[in-house]
């Protein structure tokens, strides 16, 4: 199907909410819009992609997804500029990224155009819940799960793709203390790790969990194998600054190839800062610490942008982090949010129009 030629059919609400939003005060991802796109996947393909109010659904007990965890989502948001200019930030990477998410958990993949055509009618849709207030944004959250019946392990003959909205303000507040991992893993060679499956979020709570116990606010994930190297915090891709060299793990099987990450190293090589993509060894982080080489680690991911890390313990001791005038994170961050929110030139073609 060509692009330009599927038309999206709206059903608008009859009985907006958006009256009853505090915009002033919004916590992350809570609030949702007036509507939401759905398209089902039966008989062997995506059928009936449309807009319609935002709803409950109904499933019947037995839908796969409940039982075999057969389902994946993507996160993304939508900006609104000073003139009410409403954008996107590199979305085909987002489409790309599910289908590639859909390959590995065996869910059928999902055309180009309902994708993209669904989400610009969605947001075009509810742009009046777009917020303007600085750092806020319209998050995106396009999910397909097993709606498919049977207590069968085996793939569903049905899925449901939902695209959901929700404006949200900033997502972490304050300082961000991270526990390096010893004991669990989120990933493994061979899994699941590089794809956005609901199954991987829900193993990392737990371990999750004992961290805050313990002061922290995430866990740096480490290698499944010896938890030796640094792979991912909480779900962010993870940055490291030593001396004045920027340094992120490659993606691989485990490690999910975030489009944050990889547009901060694409404006870190425009501008001739030196960066390596390269295995980060817990030792070589202990021993940058020890002798003041570490300036900075901060998380990288579409919620949050960037999200600098204050603290990290290891083996029951806490190493804190610096206190930088002149970061990468607040550069990369400032960079980046320029860009999606139309305030800077956009030189890779970034920034991708809705209306
Ligand atoms: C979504 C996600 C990221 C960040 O990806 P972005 O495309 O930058 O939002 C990083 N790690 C994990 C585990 C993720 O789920």
């Amino acid at each position: 199907m060509d692009l330009s030629t599927l038309q999206i059919p709206v059903q608008k609400t009859t009985d907006s909410q958006l009256a009853n939003v505090d915009f002033s005060n919004l916590p992350f991802g809570k609030v949702n819009t007036d509507h939401m796109f759905i398209c089902t996947f039966k008989d062997g393909s995506w059928q009936d992609p449309k807009v319609v109010p935002y709803q409950a659904i109904s499933l019947d007990p037995s839908a796969k997804v409940f039982h075999y965890g057969q389902t994946i989502f993507e996160g993304m948001k939508a900006y609104k500029d000073s003139k009410g200019g409403v954008w996107l930030f590199r979305p085909e990477e987002n489409q790309k990224r599910l289908n590639i998410s859909a390959k590995r958990l065996a869910i059928p993949e999902v055309p180009k155009d309902i994708f993209m055509e669904g989400l610009k009618t969605l947001v075009e849709t509810d742009h009046e819940w777009i917020p303007r207030t600085e750092g806020s944004s319209l998050y995106i959250r396009p999910f397909i799960f097993a709606s498919g019946r049977g207590f069968h392990a085996s793939p569903a003959d049905e899925y449901t793709f939902i695209i959901a909205c929700s404006p949200s303000g900033s997502y972490f507040a304050g300082k961000v203390g991270v526990r390096i991992e010893e004991t669990y893993s989120r990933a493994a060679n061979g899994g699941v790790g590089y794809a956005k499956a609901g199954g991987n979020y829900a193993g990392q709570f737990y371990p999750t969990q004992l961290a805050v116990a313990d002061g922290y606010q995430q866990v740096i994930w480490t290698d499944d194998n010896a938890h030796e190297y640094i792979e991912e915090a909480g779900a962010m891709n993870i940055f490291v600054r030593i001396g004045d060299t920027l340094l992120t793990s490659p993606t691989s099987d485990r490690i999910l190839d975030g489009v944050t990450r990889k547009s901060i190293l694409k404006l870190a090589e425009a501008e001739n800062i030196p960066t390596e993509v390269r295995k980060i060894s817990v030792q070589e982080l202990l021993e940058a610490q020890k002798n003041g080489a570490l300036k900075e680690m901060f998380g990288s991911g579409t919620a949050a942008v960037i999200s600098p890390i204050s603290s990290f313990g290891y083996k029951g001791q806490r190493y804190e982090l610096p206190q930088l005038e002149e970061s990468y994170a607040a550069h990369f961050k400032k960079r980046i949010t320029d860009i999606q929110y139309n305030r800077a030139e956009d030189p890779f073609d970034w920034r991708y129009p809705v209306k």
